[in-house]
């Protein structure tokens, strides 16, 4: 029996039953290439179809703007170089300073070859504020990158205002929607965003799928050379089983949403108040995010050690900061909000799921306790 406490969603979850129901066909009664010709290969050419019209449904999209890709990290590498390279050297991008590492290390790549990349910061309570925004957009801004919810501290962005700037001033508007997608609501039309990145795995879909959203005329170069998939944007025989898998989990979270939402804000109410009497911060918090996503700071103390305390009671969590030999190396992300060191070296996230239940939150709630007020006593 398992009896780990997982609290970590914002890390991967778990495979719905649904999806890997879903996907054992594919691995080896109908393995035929979707590309071939010949009749065996008619069934997972079709399931690679509904499976981009599902996804397609799911957001708001045309089926052919979905491009299957190995993940957020792909997806997000595809919008930010092929954005890039499909405009000139003139052509600048702007992209907020707490996006993910997949995003943030894209652009650094594409500095170091000589596009000219500038950040955009968020404030304390982790908005970008769109006009400050407009600010800084110039007449070579061509692509402007801002996630819609962060990985750490959960705050969702008002990517519809944010994207409308970006279009006044001509520039195309990618976001990293990796932790939103299956969360929140997610519909490119009423967003207004030019490219979306999703991945699987963080909506109970199989690990090493994604896909990214590219509106129709958007001016992109294709990620990988090779094969025609794709559209021949993105070459590669296609992940048939993982494509069907993260379709069915997509679509079983969107029809779920509100029910999960109202059950992961009951868990969050249930944990908060279980820890009412400790001293913490719990950042951000006036401002929209993800359900289910706390970061809690407990000055004085160590998110680290919380970590691996918690580990010990077979609890898992995750934190905003990790000791290296000599000091401890605050998330890029708690800079961004310009968070004090001491409050941020205490900081931990929690990321509560769907399948948690109330007395998980309090499980967790009474480690904390155990862990905070044993290391007030000391
Ligand atoms: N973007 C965000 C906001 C994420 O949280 C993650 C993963 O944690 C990624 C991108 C990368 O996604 P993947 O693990 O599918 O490569």
């Amino acid at each position: 029996m398992n009896t780990v406490i997982y609290a970590d969603h914002a890390a991967t979850t778990r495979l719905s039953d649904k999806a890997l129901q879903a996907m054992l066909p594919w691995l080896q009664e109908e393995y035929g290439n979707p590309s071939q010709p010949y009749s065996f290969s008619r069934k997972p050419k079709k399931a690679i179809a509904e499976a981009r019209e599902t996804i397609a449904s799911c957001i708001g999209a045309q089926p052919d703007e979905i491009f299957f890709t190995s993940g957020g990290t792909e997806s997000d590498n595809w919008a930010i170089k092929g954005t890039a390279l499909s405009h000139g050297r003139e052509g600048a991008l702007l992209v907020s300073a707490f996006e993910h590492h997949a995003v943030l290390r894209a652009c650094a790549a594409v500095a170091a070859d000589g596009w000219p990349v500038s950040y955009i910061n968020p404030t304390k309570d982790g908005i970008i504020i769109p006009e400050n925004l407009n600010r800084l957009m110039t007449t070579a801004t061509r692509t402007v990158s801002i996630m819609m919810a962060n990985n750490e501290i959960g705050i969702i962005q008002p990517i519809k205002q944010l994207a409308t700037i970006a279009h006044d001033h001509n520039a195309i508007f990618h976001t990293d929607a990796v932790q939103a997608a299956g969360h929140i609501p997610v519909n490119v039309e009423d967003l207004g965003v030019d490219m979306l990145s999703a991945s699987a795995h963080k909506f109970n879909g199989p690990k090493g799928t994604g896909f990214l959203y590219i509106r129709k005329g958007t001016k992109i170069i294709p990620h990988e050379n090779g094969g025609g998939q794709e559209f021949g944007q993105r070459a590669g025989t296609e992940n048939v089983a993982g494509i069907v898998g993260m379709a069915v989990a997509l679509q079983e979270n969107v029809e779920a949403l509100d029910r999960n939402q109202r059950h992961l804000k009951k868990l969050e109410d249930r944990l908060l108040q279980g820890i009412q009497d400790l001293p913490y911060i719990h950042n951000c918090a006036c401002q929209p995010h993800l359900p289910g996503l706390l970061s809690l700071s407990f000055p004085r103390c160590d998110g680290e050690a919380i970590l691996h305390r918690m580990d010990l009671m077979g609890i898992c969590i995750s934190t905003g900061s990790a000791c290296d030999s000599k000091r401890t190396v605050i998330s890029h992300v708690l800079q961004a909000i310009k968070m004090d060191e001491k409050i941020a070296r205490g900081t931990i996230r929690i990321s509560l799921g769907p399948e948690n239940t109330l007395e998980e939150a309090d499980a967790i709630a009474a480690g904390l306790r155990r862990i905070i007020t044993g290391k007030m006593q000391q």
